[in-house]
C-alpha cells in the first residue's frame, strides 16, 4: 500500500526539539501522556456509544494493553477506544491540534527545567513525548463503528517528516509502537512499567494491562493478562481513605501542575440532587493563564464514574476558573448531548453547592491557616475580585476573603473589611480607601494627610481590579466605601473662612479652565492644594489605568474639582495678593503652579513639563537674588 510522506507543521519541529531535549530528567513521562490518551479515547468511545450503540462493535469492555518486545525492542500501548481516521490521525499527530502553538512556544522559552514538564501537559502535545524514548513511532488505528473500514498508520522519526499509509487493521482503536532507544530499553522491563503506572496512572478507570506468564502446578506455562492499577476513582472514596500522595498525583494529573495543592476540597451532597465532588484549590496561578490561552474553565463531570466532559463550565462560575477537580453525580442523565446537559437544572444546584464549598473553604483557610491563605491569596485573589462583580449573592462572602493593606497595617501584611470595622469608632460612618499604583506612591498622597492627622484608618488599594471591586461592592455590611480621594469629606467648613478665601477661589476657577470648582479643603493637612473627584466621577488612577490600556482618547475631558488648604502659607499669601491686587501678573503663574503640583501629587503628569519648570526656574531666579 501506498505510503504518503508529509512534513510536520514548522512549530511542531521546533516543539519537538524542545520537548525532546529539555524533559530528558522525567523521561517516563511519556507512558503517562500515552496511557492518557488512551484512556480518553476509551472515554470518547463510551460516551459516543451511549447514543450510538454500533460503535461498540458488539464488544463493550475496554483495556489498555502494553505490551513489550524484548526482540523487537518495541513497546506497545494499544487500546480499543474510539480510533483515529486517515484525515483525523494526519491533523492529531501533524499539526498542534490546539490553537495554542504560538503561546506554548513563548511559554517554553520563559519556563526552566522545573515548569517544564507541566507545560508539556498543559498545551497538549503529550503524544510527541514518545520521542524521548524512541527513535521511531508508529501508530496504528482504525475507527470505531465500521469494522469494514480501513486503518491507516502513521509513522516518523520525530525529525520533520511523517507518514501515512492505509493498513488493515481487525479491532478498533489505537496502537501505539515506540521502537525504544538502546539506552532506553529498562522501558521493557515490566518492574518499571509497573512502577511508572503505579506511580501517575493508577487512578486511571480503565485497566492498564500487561501480560504475565504463569507456571501452573505441571510447569506448563500460560499467558495471563494482569491489572496493573487499582482503577479506584479517588472521589468516590471514603475521604479519609485517600492519602496525600493519592491527591497529589490526581491533582497532578488534572492539572499538570507540578506543585502541592494549596487545598483539597473533598465531599459528598445527598438530597435533593447527589453527587460527589473533589476539588483542588491551586498554590499558584495556572499556567494556562500565565500565557493568555485561558480556555480552561470549569470541572470534570462524571455520571455514575463514566467520564462526560472536561472543562465542564456549568459547574463553576467564571471567577472560579482556578480550580480543579471532578464532579460525579447519579442524578444527571446519561444520554443527553453536552450542550443540553449544561443546562439542566440539577447541574444548576451542583453549581451553588459547588460555590458555597469553595468559598467556606477559602474561610476556612483564612481562618486556620494564615499564612496559606495569604500566598494563595496573592496568586489568586484577583480571580475572586472578579467574583465581586459576577456573583452578587455571594457578594459579601467574597468581600470576606479579601485583603488589604491600610494605612495601619506594616507594609506587605493586610487587614479585612471586618477587621477595620471592628476597629473604627462608632462616630465613623463610612469605609476610607484610597486606590493608587503602589503603596509607596498612596503613602505619600495629600489626600491621607487629615486621615493620618486623626488617625483613621484608610485601605490603601493597589490591585489595578480594585476599581472595580469598589465600583461593583459600594458598600460591607451597610457602611458605605468612600473615596478619599473624591467627593467632598462630611466635615463642616468655617463660614468665616470661606468668605476669607473666597476672592483666591474665583480668581483660581476663573483662571484655570480645567477645574470644574476651587473650594476650600478639609482633607489636606501638609499640603498646599489637591485635586478631587466627584463622588461618582472617574479618579485620576483609573483614568490612568485607561491611559495605559490605550485606551485614554475615551476619556472625557476630566473635570476635577481643586481643593486648597486654608491653613497653608502659600495658600494665605496668595489670600492677601489677591486682595491687594487681583491684576498682579504673578498671580497666574502662581495659580498654574498650583494646579501643577496638585497634578503631580496625585500621581499624574504635568500636561506641559518644560513650561512649569520654566515658572519654578523663574521663582529660584528672584528668590536667590534675594
Ligand atoms: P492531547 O492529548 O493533549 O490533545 P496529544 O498530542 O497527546 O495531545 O494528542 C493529540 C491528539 O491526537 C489527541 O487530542 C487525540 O485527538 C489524538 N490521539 C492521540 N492518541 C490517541 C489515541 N490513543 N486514540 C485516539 N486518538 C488519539
Amino acid at each position: 500500500m501506498s505510503a504518503e510522506t508529509l512534513q510536520f507543521k514548522t512549530e511542531l519541529k521546533q516543539i519537538l526539539d524542545i520537548i525532546i531535549h529539555s524533559l530528558y530528567s522525567h523521561k517516563d513521562i511519556f507512558l503517562r501522556e500515552l496511557i492518557s490518551n488512551a484512556s480518553d479515547a476509551i472515554d470518547t468511545l463510551r460516551f459516543q456509544s451511549l447514543t450510538k450503540p454500533e460503535l461498540l462493535e458488539g464488544r463493550s469492555e475496554w483495556k489498555i494493553k502494553i505490551i513489550a518486545d524484548e526482540q523487537n525492542k518495541t513497546l506497545t500501548i494499544s487500546d480499543d477506544g474510539i480510533g483515529m481516521s486517515k484525515a483525523t490521525i494526519v491533523e492529531n499527530l501533524g499539526t498542534i491540534a490546539r490553537s495554542g502553538t504560538r503561546a506554548f512556544l513563548d511559554a517554553l522559552k520563559k519556563s526552566d527545567a522545573q515548569t517544564r514538564p507541566a507545560l508539556i501537559g498543559q498545551f497538549g502535545v503529550g503524544f510527541y513525548s514518545a520521542f524521548m524514548v524512541a527513535d521511531r513511532v508508529t501508530v496504528r488505528s482504525r475507527l470505531a463503528g465500521d469494522p469494514t473500514s480501513a486503518g491507516v498508520q502513521w509513522e516518523s522519526d520525530g525529525k520533520g517528516e511523517f507518514s501515512v499509509t492505509d493498513i488493515d487493521k481487525a479491532t478498533r482503536g489505537t496502537d501505539v509502537v515506540l521502537h525504544l532507544h538502546d539506552e532506553d530499553l529498562e522501558f521493557l522491563k515490566s518492574w518499571k512499567i509497573r512502577e511508572i503506572v503505579k506511580k501517575y496512572s493508577d487512578f486511571v478507570e480503565h485497566p492498564i494491562v500487561i501480560d504475565v506468564d504463569k507456571e501452573d502446578e505441571s510447569k506448563n506455562k500460560t499467558t495471563v493478562e494482569e491489572t496493573l492499577n487499582s482503577r479506584k476513582a479517588i472521589w468516590l472514596r471514603p475521604k479519609a481513605e485517600v492519602t496525600k500522595e493519592e491527591h497529589a498525583e490526581f491533582y497532578k494529573h488534572l492539572s499538570h501542575d507540578s506543585d502541592e495543592p494549596a487545598r483539597i476540597i473533598h465531599f459528598s451532597v445527598e438530597g435533593a440532587v447527589e453527587f460527589k465532588a473533589l476539588l483542588y484549590l491551586p498554590a499558584h496561578k495556572p499556567f494556562e493563564m500565565l500565557f493568555g490561552g485561558d480556555t480552561r474553565k470549569g470541572l470534570q463531570l462524571y455520571i455514575q464514574r463514566v467520564f462526560i466532559m472536561d472543562d465542564c463550565e456549568a459547574l463553576l462560575p467564571l471567577y472560579l476558573r482556578f480550580v480543579k477537580g471532578v464532579v460525579d453525580s447519579p442524578d444527571l442523565p446519561l444520554n443527553v448531548s453536552r450542550e443540553l446537559l449544561q443546562q439542566s437544572a440539577p447541574l444548576s444546584k451542583i453549581k451553588s453547592n459547588l460555590v458555597n464549598y469553595v468559598l467556606k473553604n477559602l474561610e476556612d483557610m483564612k481562618r486556620d491557616q494564615y499564612d496559606a491563605y495569604v500566598s494563595f491569596y496573592q496568586e489568586l485573589g484577583v480571580f475572586l475580585k472578579e467574583g465581586i462583580h459576577q456573583d452578587w449573592s455571594n457578594r459579601e462572602k467574597i468581600a470576606d476573603l479579601l485583603l488589604y493593606e491600610s494605612t495601619r497595617t506594616e507594609s506587605g501584611q493586610f487587614t479585612t473589611f471586618a477587621k477595620y470595622l471592628l476597629a473604627m469608632p462608632e462616630t465613623q460612618k463610612e469605609i476610607y480607601y484610597l486606590i493608587g499604583e503602589n503603596r509607596e506612591m498612596l503613602e505619600h498622597s495629600p489626600y491621607l494627610e487629615s486621615f493620618k492627622a486623626q488617625g483613621t484608618e484608610v485601605l490603601l488599594l493597589t490591585d489595578p481590579v480594585d476599581e472595580f471591586v469598589v465600583q461593583s461592592l459600594t458598600e460591607y455590611k451597610g457602611k458605605k466605601l468612600k473615596a478619599v480621594d473624591k467627593g467632598s469629606l462630611d466635615s463642616a467648613m468655617d463660614e468665616d473662612k470661606k468668605k476669607d478665601f473666597q476672592p483666591l477661589l474665583d480668581y483660581l476657577k476663573e483662571k484655570l479652565t480645567e477645574v470644574k470648582e476651587a473650594r476650600l479643603s478639609n482633607r489636606l493637612k501638609d499640603s498646599a492644594v489637591c485635586l478631587v473627584a466627584d463622588e461618582w466621577g472617574m479618579g485620576a488612577h483609573m483614568e490612568r489605568l485607561l491611559q495605559r490600556m490605550g485606551r485614554g482618547k475615551e476619556l472625557p475631558p476630566s473635570q476635577r474639582a481643586l481643593e486648597i488648604n486654608p491653613d497653608h502659607p502659600a495658600i494665605q499669601a496668595l489670600r492677601d495678593l489677591v486682595q491687594r491686587d487681583r491684576t498682579d501678573a504673578r498671580l497666574e503663574v502662581y495659580a498654574r503652579l498650583l494646579y501643577d503640583q496638585a497634578v503631580i501629587a496625585e500621581g499624574s503628569k504635568v500636561k506641559d513639563p518644560v513650561a512649569f519648570a520654566q515658572r519654578i526656574n523663574d521663582l529660584v531666579v528672584k528668590d536667590a537674588r534675594i
